[in-house]
This record gives C-alpha cells, sequence and structure tokens, in this order.
C-alpha cells in the first residue's frame, strides 16, 4: 500500500474512494491506519485547491489516516461572498483572507502544503505536474511532480468570457481576492483622473460610466457596493463630479437576480431604479471594445454601444486549463466541470473525486427514470398530465430515490417547467397540461444545460465536509460492513450519496437593504435583513481573527467611512 492521498481541490476524490472501497477493490481498513508499525505506509492523499471545497475538506478530515499534500496556487482560503465588500473598501482584502497553514495547524492536523499550480493531472500513473506558484522576482517557475493514490480535486472555476471578444483586454473581472483590489483602485482612478485639468465634460462622463455585464448575486452585489462607495463617500470628496457618474447593469435574461425568488428580483429592480443604477435587461454583450461595450437587444435586433470607463464583467464560470485537458483524457470533453457519481467520484477513472465549482454530479439514470415515472402516470395515455398529476410523480420519484431532492430545489424544478412552458407556480396555470413528450425533452435539455447544484460556497463546503467524513469512516469498516444503503444497479456503499441542504441565500442590494431566501420558502427583503446578513456572515468566518477584523471593519465604515486611497 504504498502511496499518497493528494487533495486536488477539496471535494471531489473521497466519494471515489468511499465507492472503490465499497466495491471492495482496496482492503481493510487497516491499511490506513498508520499507528501500527508493521502495518503498510499511510496511503498518499493529495488535495487541489484551498478554496470552500478544498479547505472544508481538509479542516473535517483525520489527517492521521493518510499522508496529505494541500496542492494550490493560493496559500490562502478566502471568504469570497465578502469579495464584493473588499471592491468598495468596505471590509479589507486580509480581513478575509486566512492562511491555510494557521488554518492546519490551528486544528493540529500534519499536512503538507505546496503553493503550487497543478498543471497536470495523470490519471493513469496517478501523477501530477505541478509548478512553483512564486511571485519572487527572477525566479523559475519550475516544475515538479507529485504522486498520489487518492486524488480530491477542488479547484473551482475560472471567469467565463463565453469567448467574447475584448472581454479579457478591457473588463475586470470579481472572482479572486486580487481582482477585488483591482477594481477597488480603478474606481478611485477613475475619479481621480477625471478630476484632471483639460478634460471635456465628454471626457469625465465616460470616465465615470460604470458597466456591469451581469445581473446575477455577483454582479447586482458589485453594482449596489459600487453605488454606495460613490453616494456616500467619493460624494463628499468629489462633488463637482457627481452629475457624470452612471452605473449600468447589463443583463441577457428578464429580470436580473433571476435565480432568486421574483419578489426580491422586483424588489432589486425597484431599488436600482430609484437609486439611478440602470439595468438594460433582454441585453447581450456581442463584443468589448476599448472604452464601449457592443450590446444587442433581444427583441429588436439592434445593436447599441455602451460607453464606459471601468467595465465588470460577471456572468458566470469556465472550466480551468488544467481540467480541461484531464477532461480530455477521461472522455468528458463536452462538459463544463467533472462529471462525479453521487460519492462525487470523477467518471472514467479511479481514485479520484471532484467537489466544488469545478464538480457536477452525473444524474443522467435518474432523469430517466423520472422520465418513466412520467410515463407509467399517464393512466389515460393522453400524453398530457395535469400540473397537480406532475407533483405527485414528482413527489413520488422523491420517494424512491431520496436524493432527488435536488431536483425538487426550487430553481431547478422552475426551470425543468420554464422550459415545458409550465408554470409551477403560477395559480392561473393550474389547469394547464403537461405534455410529456415535451416534458421529457425538456429533462434531456436540463441534463445537458444545468448543473445539479448552483455553483457555490455552500455546495463545495458541504461535499467537503461529506467527503471528509467518508474518509474518516473507512477506519471503521466492522461497524457497517454491509454500508448502510442498496442503490440499485450498483451493489451496496458503506456511505449514503452526497445530499446537498439547501440552506438559502443572500442578495445585498445596497444601503443597508438585502434580500434573503431562507428555508421553506421563506423570504424576506429590507433592512432587518441586512441585519441578519451581518450576523450570518460573521459567524460563517472560518476563524476568530478574520471575524473580528471584518467586524472591525464594518463599525469602521460606519463611523469614517470608507477610504477612498489609491494604494
Ligand atoms: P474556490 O473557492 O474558487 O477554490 C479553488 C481553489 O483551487 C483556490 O484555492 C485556487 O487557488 C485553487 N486552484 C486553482 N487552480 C488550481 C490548480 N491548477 N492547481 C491547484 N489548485 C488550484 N457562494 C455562496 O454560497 N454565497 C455567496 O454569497 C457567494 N458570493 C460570491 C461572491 C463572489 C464575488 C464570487 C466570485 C463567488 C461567490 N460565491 C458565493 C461562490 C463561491 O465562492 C464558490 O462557489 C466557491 O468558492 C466554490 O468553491 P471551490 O472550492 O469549488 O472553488
Amino acid at each position: 500500500y504504498r502511496g499518497i492521498i493528494l487533495v486536488l481541490g477539496a471535494s471531489g476524490c473521497l466519494g471515489g474512494l468511499v465507492l472503490a472501497i465499497a466495491d471492495g477493490d482496496i482492503s481493510p481498513a487497516r491499511a490506513f491506519t498508520s499507528e501500527d508499525p508493521t502495518v503498510a505506509p499511510r496511503k498518499k492523499l493529495v488535495v487541489l485547491g484551498t478554496g470552500w471545497g478544498g479547505m472544508s475538506f481538509v479542516k473535517e478530515l483525520d489527517s492521521k489516516l493518510y499522508d496529505v499534500k494541500i496542492v494550490s496556487p493560493r496559500n490562502y482560503f478566502v471568504f469570497t461572498p465578502l469579495l464584493p465588500s473588499v471592491t468598495n473598501g468596505t471590509v479589507e482584502a486580509r480581513s478575509i483572507a486566512e492562511p491555510v497553514r494557521r488554518m492546519i495547524s490551528s486544528k493540529g492536523k500534519q499536512m503538507e502544503f505546496l503553493e503550487s499550480e497543478c498543471i497536470d493531472i495523470d490519471p493513469v500513473n496517478k501523477r501530477l505536474l505541478c509548478k512553483d506558484a512564486s511571485h519572487i522576482r527572477g525566479q523559475e517557475h519550475r516544475e515538479f511532480t507529485v504522486d498520489y493514490d487518492y486524488l480530491v480535486v477542488a479547484v473551482g472555476a475560472k471567469a467565463n468570457t463565453f469567448g467574447t471578444e475584448g472581454v479579457e483586454e478591457y473588463c475586470h473581472f470579481l472572482k479572486e481576492l486580487e481582482d477585488a483590489q483591482k477594481i477597488r483602485e480603478s474606481v478611485v482612478d477613475c475619479f481621480e483622473t477625471a478630476c484632471l485639468p483639460g478634460l471635456s465634460d465628454a471626457q469625465k462622463k465616460l470616465m465615470l460610466s460604470f458597466v456591469v455585464v451581469g445581473g446575477g448575486p455577483t454582479g447586482v452585489e458589485f453594482a449596489a457596493e459600487l453605488h454606495d462607495v460613490i453616494y456616500e463617500d467619493l460624494v463628499k470628496l468629489y462633488p463637482t463630479l457627481m452629475e457624470f457618474v452612471s452605473v449600468t447593469v447589463i443583463q441577457s435574461g428578464d429580470h436580473i437576480l433571476n435565480t432568486f425568488d421574483q419578489r426580491i428580483s422586483s424588489f432589486a429592480e425597484e431599488k436600482f431604479s430609484r437609486d439611478g443604477v440602470h439595468v438594460q435587461t433582454n441585453c447581450r454583450v456581442m463584443k468589448v471594445n476599448k472604452h464601449d461595450v457592443e450590446v444587442k437587444e433581444k427583441a429588436t435586433g439592434k445593436l447599441v454601444n455602451v460607453p464606459f470607463g471601468m467595465a465588470v464583467w460577471s456572468t458566470g464560470i469556465g472550466t480551468r486549463p488544467v481540467l480541461t485537458k484531464f477532461m480530455e483524457k477521461i472522455s468528458q470533453t463536452d462538459r463544463r466541470a467533472l462529471a462525479t457519481d453521487e460519492w462525487l467520484r470523477v467518471k472514467g477513472c479511479n481514485e479520484v473525486w471532484a467537489i466544488g465549482d469545478c464538480a457536477t454530479m452525473e444524474q443522467r439514470k435518474l432523469l430517466d427514470d423520472i422520465a418513466y415515472l412520467f410515463e407509467k402516470a399517464d393512466v389515460d395515455h393522453s400524453g398530457t398530465l395535469s400540473v397537480q398529476e406532475f407533483l405527485t410523480v414528482m413527489e413520488e420519484a422523491r420517494e424512491r430515490y431520496p436524493q432527488i431532492d435536488v431536483y425538487m430545489q426550487r430553481q431547478h424544478l422552475k426551470n425543468v417547467a420554464d422550459m415545458a412552458e409550465v408554470s409551477m407556480y403560477d395559480e392561473k396555470h393550474r389547469e394547464k397540461q403537461l405534455c410529456i413528450e415535451e416534458f421529457k425533452k425538456s429533462l434531456g435539455d436540463v441534463d445537458k444545460q444545468m448543473k445539479l447544484f448552483p455553483a457555490t460556497a455552500q455546495v463545495a463546503a458541504q461535499q467537503g465536509a461529506y467527503l471528509a467524513r467518508c474518509f474518516n469512516g473507512l477506519l471503521d469498516p466492522k461497524k457497517k460492513p454491509e454500508g448502510p444503503v442498496r442503490i440499485r444497479g450498483e451493489g451496496r456503499h458503506r456511505f449514503q450519496p452526497f445530499r446537498y441542504r439547501h440552506m438559502g441565500q443572500f442578495a445585498p442590494l445596497g444601503s443597508e437593504q438585502c434580500g434573503a431566501e431562507l428555508p421553506g420558502d421563506w423570504v424576506s427583503v429590507g433592512r432587518s435583513t441586512q441585519w441578519l446578513w451581518y450576523s450570518v456572515y460573521a459567524s460563517k468566518q472560518v476563524s476568530w481573527r478574520t471575524r473580528a477584523l471584518v467586524m472591525f471593519d464594518w463599525t469602521k465604515r460606519l463611523v469614517f467611512g470608507r477610504d477612498s486611497s489609491r494604494m
């Protein structure tokens, strides 16, 4: 049992290990213990990534059981939900970053951290090619290999430009801590530059036109933060420039925040309209030029140019290059993220798990089963079901497959229904018939188009913790020799499949207002929700140090306002 468990990312590989053991291709748990010197050395576990998935895995993992290496170009963890607050100085960048080594040592764990980027995964020889990620001037970026027995991939995702020309050159992204710092600097830079002598009004107007592409949670929160810093702080420092300022959000869908409850989406649109933040919906950005974005209006097909002094691109996530290469090797080329089964094992290779934004669970079989239930429910063979019958079928499917819960997630179900042109939540349409053929087609489309879970920190963290618990449980095979559940066609498994528990989501809207969707379909909007947001995010900090720093920053902002120094 020679080997190293490489933890790549932080949430996908454990499932593979679990299944491998369940399927009997790994020997008894004895093999994983290092306490008895007569027993074989610990397996090499490599974790790729130090984000939500990776660090949640590492935090839960019993490090005595494996020889753990963590590989990541970033030697710190970032609390991403507060990244938009860094763009305007509400919180400082360092307040939401926690060093990985501190996180490991504070838990008394023994793990090795390698500050490097994995550039190639060789699943046949179980070897990773890594590259030194240091920024030392003149330092050559050395490459080296790391062997693994088990690999957990948690490398997250990169910003997705959808191949739009000019985005990389002229837009900011809001994905990493460095991005947020650059945006903060650029906003102030635009104001300082607009103050220089010799600029015409038109030039000032251009310089102070801020465009946000993408009306999802990140784009909207950033636009709200930007509006706040301009009208709460910069207005006092640059009063003569205010007439030239504009903030525009460009959204391809009908509404901003369209993954949220419609009440939150409408509240956000009304608030932005009152605040003077322009929202252009049903517009697709075709190209980005140096000083404007070319936008196509969906309804008319007309091309319009929206000028900007600074633009932020926030439209979704794409695959990291290392995974694109890896996916080619394991025949997963048609996907954006690594397909895993419900134990988070990567399909098409052994002993590799994937968690977080870089992973998606393969549910094709499940979808086929649902389609079959629909056919069965069609007793009069009319080929249609009423919405009520549809719900009954979904209920039955849920009983048969506990993991189907994920499909009952409101947003996903809505997606399915929308695609079948049935509004599930609209009382007026309750009598509408649902065409089974159409629904089955929709399921197929949905399967292709949507990830099973939204790409959020919640999902990544839950997957990381789940996978670590499975890895930890491997030492105790006698308690449940047969495993707790039988999964059709795949034999017994020692562990329950991963199930996501949605804990709700927040949409901060600026001016101390926030929207929240909480479990049980509870929707709340307004100032009191903002206080809920403060308390949840303070409590979710990964250490007392960052918790204290973040709360200090919030207080500092209340007392002194935000710092607009450009540095
Ligand atoms: P990440 O957290 O991105 O971590 C990936 C890790 O992999 C990083 O450490 C990276 O350095 C490392 N890595 C990258 N490439 C390599 C490589 N080649 N080799 C090794 N390591 C590599 N989610 C919520 O639930 N709520 C929110 O309010 C929320 N707000 C957000 C706001 C912003 C601005 C952003 C950008 C995201 C937000 N999210 C939110 C989404 C959430 O941050 C992600 O879903 C989450 O970070 C995914 O976790 P992950 O571990 O998959 O990836």
